[in-house]
């Protein structure tokens, strides 16, 4: 969760720079001043979690509550176009199923949205790699109904709980893709999987999409091929995975979450946790859980 946080608030700092230096700034690692803020990737993160803590489980019904609760006491977390409808007719007390299904002429979001929040359900279960697939789907469909969304949220989740395990880059995207239902997602993760470590991000973001097109599709693999490419290194990842450009705190929110699940906060210069707005303090309490 600490991981998503500070991913999705570094990479936010990035959308207040003049489009016509932010390349150069990303080259040469300039750092915001002030305070980052986080976005909605961690606010509907945060809602999640606290579900899983009440519920060990995804109640479908409490996470569509709290979802919209959330939206509804704080909606200026840069939330996604279609997600400002869903989660105002969720909190008007409209049934989500039907909410989300009816998205986008009936086919529903294939928005990234339901994976960037989804990290820390897989490193929760991550001694199961069933639960985290099926609890993974189940978060997912509460907002964004396409498959391809779900299986966005699927790999993520996975890769997380892969990254619990210790499983290393070399075999990561495969051990992912393994998991992941048959989809366009999946076979640009295949795709990843191909791709060099040491490519550099822009050039991969040319081949599998960095969020431009703010889609599960052209943000996931990317995420995971940065991932896998730093997974003991939180800072240096998130460096990488902010180069591309495109949909930065959501691609940083992913990278932190699947990292952050095996490193904590390790590493991570002291100048970037000062600056990262802190998270409620009651996820300190579910931190001392064993
Ligand atoms: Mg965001």
């Amino acid at each position: 969760m600490r991981g998503l946080a500070l991913g999705d608030a570094f990479g936010e700092t990035w959308f207040f720079r003049p489009a016509e230096v932010l390349e150069t700034a990303l080259v040469e690692r300039w750092v915001k001043d002030g305070e980052w803020l986080w976005t909605d990737d961690t606010a509907m993160a945060l809602s999640l979690l606290q579900i899983l803590d009440r519920h060990d489980r995804v109640d479908q019904d409490a996470l569509a509550a709290a979802f919209a609760a959330a939206y509804a006491a704080d909606p200026y977390r840069c939330y996604g176009a279609s997600m400002h409808d869903v989660l105002l007719a969720i909190g008007q007390g409209e049934d989500w199923e039907a909410v989300t299904r009816r998205q986008f002429d009936g086919m529903g979001s294939w928005g990234n949205g339901a994976a960037m929040r989804v990290a820390p359900l897989g490193a929760w279960f991550a001694d199961d790699l069933d639960t985290v697939v099926s609890e993974a789907v189940r978060s997912a469909v509460v907002t964004h109904a396409h498959p391809e969304a779900t299986a966005g949220a699927v790999a993520v989740a996975v890769a997380a709980a892969l990254s619990v395990r210790g499983v290393p880059g070399d075999e990561f995207i495969a051990a992912v893709v393994d998991r992941v239902p048959d989809s366009e997602v999946a076979s640009r993760l295949r795709r990843a999987d191909r791709i060099a470590s040491s490519s550099d991000p822009r050039h991969v973001a040319g081949m599998l999409g960095c969020g431009k097109q703010i889609s599960a599709v052209d943000t996931v693999p990317y995420a995971i091929w940065c991932a896998a490419a730093h997974l003991d290194d939180l800072t240096e990842a998130l460096w990488a995975t902010a180069l591309a450009g495109g949909d930065i705190d959501t691609t940083c929110a992913i990278v932190g979450g699947i990292i952050g699940a095996r490193t904590g906060l390790t590493g991570v210069p002291a100048d970037w946790l000062s600056s990262c707005e802190p998270l409620p303090a009651w996820v300190d309490d579910i931190s001392d859980q064993p």
